[in-house]
């Protein structure tokens, strides 16, 4: 075995699945280095800043039913990183009928509301992986374009920039499957499972009113063929139903944003408060601000099936929600196993 301080492992993407396996690495004493494209962590536990807070526009809240992330929700509560979300919830009637043996997203979001209480990052959604960044380095706005083989057992990465970084002897790529199936088909025949995981995409809407919804509710769940999800965002504020402007993230249906996927973003803008107007069958208030934001890999519908799926010597290895599910929690699985598989790889 390797002296753990000679390993050195990259990691692609700081989401869930990316920071869970880094820090697992990490704690085990390897040198870890996080490459993610973007300029700020947490993937699509997302949350966008504003003039008078913040929209959380990708996951709304977690649920877990694995004893070790339900330790991990508590350690980021106890964190301040995390915190129970209860809001006044419509439950709709428009969720589609559920087919196949793979359960749809939002199945099994309605599963989840009896069972398990809800969290979300504190104070806003992205800050839930704040538990998980350690001392090791984070390459943000670094787009991984390519993994090269630079001998038996280790690996340059390339990116958009024309950068090199390595060698590595061990990478763990966590982006979305059909963004990891580009970055690992050229390396091996086996990778080719992941071309059969299936993402759906969402059109988000952040849109703040001047005053507040007079809906009742903090949340809605399928209200209409649509929408899928309606909540005020920012909700860790306990005054909040007192605040201005009044903060909404609409989240389209798969099948909506996947007919619309290609529309221009006013025009999605208009037809989802529209349909919340409908919905609502309120007069919405004046608008403070609105924006749309649109996630190509949004959720899982046909997952691989198992935790992750490993090659080349068992030293590069995909992982990510993907591999198992559509929730937070399934990132953080399979984060977890990935970090305990390349750990046998590395022994073997
Ligand atoms: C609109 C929406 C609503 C959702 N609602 C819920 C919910 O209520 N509850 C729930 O549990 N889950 C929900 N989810 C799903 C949840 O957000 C995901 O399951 C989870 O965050 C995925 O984590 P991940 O680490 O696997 O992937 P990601 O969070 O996607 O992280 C992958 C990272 O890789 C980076 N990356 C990609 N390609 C490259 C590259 N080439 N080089 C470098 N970096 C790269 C990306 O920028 C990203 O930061 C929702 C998702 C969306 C989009």
């Amino acid at each position: 075995m390797p002296r753990m301080s000679n390993v050195n492992i990259a990691i692609i993407g700081a989401g869930m699945a990316g920071l869970k396996a880094a820090s697992t690495l990490h704690r085990i004493g390897m040198n870890v280095t996080v490459f993610e494209k973007s300029r700020g962590l947490g993937g699509r536990l997302a949350s966008r800043r504003t003039d008078f807070g913040h929209f959380n526009h990708g996951a709304q809240y977690v649920t877990a039913r694995d004893p070790g992330f339900n330790a991990f929700l508590q350690e980021a509560t106890e964190f301040n990183a995390a915190q129970n979300w209860s809001p006044n919830l419509h439950r709709g009637t428009s969720a589609p009928a559920q087919s196949g043996a793979a359960l749809s997203p939002i199945a099994r979001h309605v599963g989840n509301l009896a069972e398990e209480p809800w969290y979300q990052g504190a104070p806003q959604m992205n800050k839930l992986i704040r538990p998980l960044v350690d001392t090791f380095p984070i390459q943000k706005q670094h787009r991984i374009v390519g993994i090269e083989p630079s001998g038996p057992r280790s690996f340059i990465l390339h990116d958009d920039l024309d950068g090199t970084y390595g060698p590595f002897d061990g990478v763990i790529v966590t982006a979305p499957a059909p963004q990891t199936a580009d970055l690992l088909r050229p390396l091996a025949p086996r990778y080719a499972p992941i071309d059969e995981v299936v993402m759906a995409p969402c059109w988000a809407v952040m849109a703040a009113f001047e005053s507040p919804l007079p809906t009742g509710f903090d949340a809605m769940l399928y209200p209409s063929p649509e929408i899928s999800w309606a909540a005020r965002s920012s909700q860790n504020d306990d005054m909040f139903h007192r605040r201005t402007p009044d903060p909404w993230v609409l989240h389209a249906s798969p099948e909506w944003s996947r007919q619309h996927l290609e529309e221009d973003k006013d025009r999605v803008i208009e037809k989802l408060l529209a349909a919340l107007r409908d919905v609502s069958g309120v007069k919405l208030p004046e608008l403070h601000s609105v924006q749309a934001h649109r996630w190509r890999y949004a959720r899982t519908e046909l997952p691989l099936g198992k935790s992750h799926l490993n090659g080349m010597n068992g030293r590069v290895i995909a992982a990510g929600d993907w591999c198992l599910g559509a929730r937070v929690e399934a990132a953080w699985r399979s984060g977890r196993t990935a970090a305990h598989a390349m750990v046998e790889a590395l022994i073997g």
